[in-house]
């Protein structure tokens, strides 16, 4: 049975960590019948109360076993930033444990798409991202990152009609309770949301995307590239010494083959580090011929890394390169740039107190 790793919940379960079958399983435990376990998973997926109490249809009794060995996981606003140029809202977290993740609701003419946290910190340390200085704190569990949506749906009164993993860690890195959440938010008697309309974003754990495939649930995979060689890669990206990224582009063609599903390449543009012309062909070279697109993102450049942003000009012509190359690529949208929205950013300063 799920244990909670929160030091305020922690010898009680997180319920909404649960499958339907495990809650049917544990409600029969408990002598209740089948329909009882309909309710408590409608109350937590659907109608998605932050308190036993509020259940008003279940028995006292069973309101009073449910609170006294179970806990309801809430996604706590810390912080919210609204965007004054395109409604773009910006989230911080906290859990019951007092830890905080960043998670950001995008405004688009097809609905609202959410990006949201799957740990607290990054153990891969790439050495732009706000996330990866501050180094690894826990892995969320699966109710941690389907609250993050509960909390904005509420919070913003609309649905979220898709997700991009891409917040603060590595999703493949906290496999197990990043595809338990999937599947939660996917199942029809909660979010319901559609594979098709999740991407997770990875910087390229092999073994991981393998088995993620071998699941076949046609979710999008993005890989977060942002160079072109090992070698150069691997000073950026450390998790390039441990799996070179011929290795990385392998597990990603297998990715689309067995899903289906085209792969994005991000692909963050540094002045002077990966956006020279060359760059640019070599990148098409390794990647023209498969199933795939890529996204160009100016960097951005966070405090201390010493990295800024290359000229608009020079972006535009990367992505002529590409595109002349037979390899489609966009320039990804700046959204909310006047609240700091790529993530990592808003927690840093929480936790440097300004
Ligand atoms: N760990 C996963 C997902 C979270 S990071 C991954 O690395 O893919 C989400 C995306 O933000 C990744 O593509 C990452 O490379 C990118 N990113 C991190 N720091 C950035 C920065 N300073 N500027 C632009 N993109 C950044
Ligand atoms: Fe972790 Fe992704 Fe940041 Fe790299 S870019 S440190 S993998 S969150």
């Amino acid at each position: 049975m799920l244990r909670a790793d929160n030091f305020g919940n922690m010898s009680k379960i997180d319920i909404k960590s649960m499958s339907f079958e495990e809650v049917i399983a544990f409600t029969q435990e408990k002598g209740y019948p089948r329909f009882r376990a309909e309710q408590i998973y409608s109350w937590l997926h659907q109608k998605q109360v932050n308190g036993f109490e509020e259940m008003s249809n279940l028995p006292k009794s069973l309101i009073e076993e449910l609170s006294s060995i179970c806990y309801i996981s809430v996604a706590n606003i810390e912080k919210k930033l609204v965007s004054r140029y395109d409604n773009t809202v910006k989230y911080l977290f906290s859990f019951c444990d007092g830890e905080c993740v960043e998670a950001v609701v995008m405004d688009y003419h097809h609905g609202h798409s959410m990006c949201i946290s799957t740990q607290v910190g990054c153990k891969m340390g790439c050495t732009f991202c706000a996330t990866g200085m501050g180094g690894f704190i826990r892995n969320l569990t699966p109710s941690e990152i389907l609250s993050q949506i509960h909390t904005a749906q509420r919070d913003l009164n609309l649905r979220i009609s898709s997700l991009v993993l891409m917040g603060m860690g590595e999703p493949l890195d906290n496999f197990e309770n990043v595809v338990k959440f999937i599947k939660l938010a996917t199942d029809e008697k909660g979010l319901n949301l559609g594979a098709r309309h999740i991407t997770l974003s990875t910087c390229g754990v092999v073994p991981k995307i393998y088995e993620l495939a071998d699941l076949h649930i046609p979710i999008n995979l993005s890989l977060s590239l942002h160079d072109t060689k090992n070698e150069t890669r691997s000073r950026t990206m450390p998790i390039s010494k441990k799996y070179p990224l011929e290795d990385t582009l392998k597990a990603c063609k297998y990715y689309s083959d067995t899903t289906g599903r085209r792969i994005t390449y991000e692909y963050a543009l540094i002045k002077g580090v990966n956006d020279s012309e060359i760059n640019a062909l070599e990148l098409a070279n390794l990647i023209k011929g498969t199933l795939c697109h890529v996204n160009l993102i100016p960097v951005n450049p966070v405090e201390g890394t010493g990295y800024s942003q290359s000229s608009e000009k020079n972006i535009r012509n990367f992505q002529k390169i590409l595109e002349r190359h037979g390899v489609t690529a966009t320039v990804r949208r700046t959204l909310g740039s006047d609240i700091n929205a790529s993530c990592g950013q808003l927690r840093g300063k929480q936790i440097r107190g300004n």
